[in-house]
């Protein structure tokens, strides 16, 4: 494939693991890159706020007070999506009007008592304390006849509806498998069947690492790269190396590979436009419901609404929402942009 041919031309590339398309334009492009970098003042945010109620001690909204912890805190959330106890039943009155209920557990994990920090700015070990809530919330919640699918997800910044500047993720556990990780696992058994066995991310993987063109950082155990077929403009997909479908697999190294790669990736999407960077991210892993899913291939998408600036966002909107999502900037010079980022944080370390 000439990819240089495509560099300049209105094209589209298809996501092998949902089977969706989206739309590239780098005609838009063309000028030398001009986005003016709007340095918004970042908050100084004190570390702790007496009106959070994710900080230590502090009372939340049910009145439960959180105890004084020193590294992470998990809890029910108190506005839950889900609930786990509610009867089985089920509504149709044609094939056009169908409902059922769905069972449920949601979750809320404090990475650190510290309410000014990030996972951009935390150690190595404490985001390993981080990978070791999650992998334990994954096995336990897992481990429930009525729950097939754990999803852990972080909505960093008010841009994208987080709710509180806290560090901090949620999990929805559930009885049934959601959309889109179900769309991806049937990919990836399609490919499974049709290629002799191989995994669809571990070639991909392998592909990408031998092109070196959408990298962004890699360590022993982990590869982070902007997608081929990104939808936002600097979408990343953290994915590891060897085969392996969920968070209860890693090895001790590997934990610690995965720590340095969430600081490293979270590090690089700050500085580059020197804010706070906002995104969702989230994990999508071997769903819990007892069957073995050896075509599951353990990643994580990292979702930034960022496109120029601390301040101009991508809208999902028009000819996004009602036909393909659509993108400017190609996938190869946004992984381009955060690969030479410095590794260092700009804010230098941390005060404690
Ligand atoms: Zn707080
Ligand atoms: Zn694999
Ligand atoms: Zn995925």
């Amino acid at each position: 494939m000439d990819l240089a041919k495509l560099a300049s031309t209105p094209h589209r590339r298809l996501n092998p693991l949902t089977g969706e398309w989206v739309l590239v334009s780098p005609q838009r492009t063309q000028r030398p890159w001009q986005g003016k970098v709007e340095r918004t003042t970042i908050g100084t945010q004190l570390a702790y706020d007496p009106n959070c109620y994710l900080c230590p001690g502090n009372a939340r909204a049910g009145g439960e007070k959180n105890p004084q912890y020193d590294s992470t805190f998990a809890f029910d959330n108190d506005y839950p999506a889900l609930l786990p106890d509610v009867t089985d039943s089920h509504a149709q009155t044609s094939d056009l009007l169908v409902a059922e209920t769905e069972r449920g557990v949601c979750r809320v994990i404090c990475f650190s008592p510290r309410h000014d920090l990030t996972i951009s700015r935390m150690t190595d070990s404490e985001i390993g304390r981080v990978i070791d809530v999650w992998a334990e919330e994954y096995s336990r919640l897992g481990a429930q006849p009525s729950i097939n699918h754990v999803e852990i997800f972080e909505n960093r910044g008010a841009m994208m509806g987080a709710s509180n500047p806290h560090p901090h993720c949620q999990i929805w556990a559930n009885a049934t498998i959601p959309n889109l990780p179900a769309k991806e696992q049937l990919r990836q058994e399609e490919y499974k069947r049709e290629h002799d066995g191989a995994c669809l991310l571990c070639d991909y993987i392998a592909l990408e690492v031998h092109l070196q063109q959408r990298i962004v950082c890699q360590n022993k155990a982990f590869v982070a790269l902007v997608p081929f077929w990104a939808v936002w403009p600097f979408e990343i997909m953290l994915a590891c190396k060897r085969h392996f479908g969920s968070m209860s697999e890693l090895s001790d190294r590997e934990r610690a590979s995965l720590a340095d790669m969430l600081r490293q990736i979270t590090t690089r999407y700050d500085n580059l436009f020197e804010v706070s960077f906002p995104y969702t991210m989230g994990f999508h892993q071997t769903p819990t419901d007892n069957k073995a899913h050896p075509e599951w291939h353990f990643h994580a998408h990292y979702l930034p609404p960022l496109l120029r600036s601390a301040t101009v966002q991508k809208f999902m909107v028009g000819y996004e929402l009602l036909a393909t999502p659509q993108r400017d900037i190609t996938p190869e010079s946004a992984a381009e942009r955060l690969r030479t980022l410095p590794r260092e944080h700009f804010l230098g370390p941390v005060q404690s």
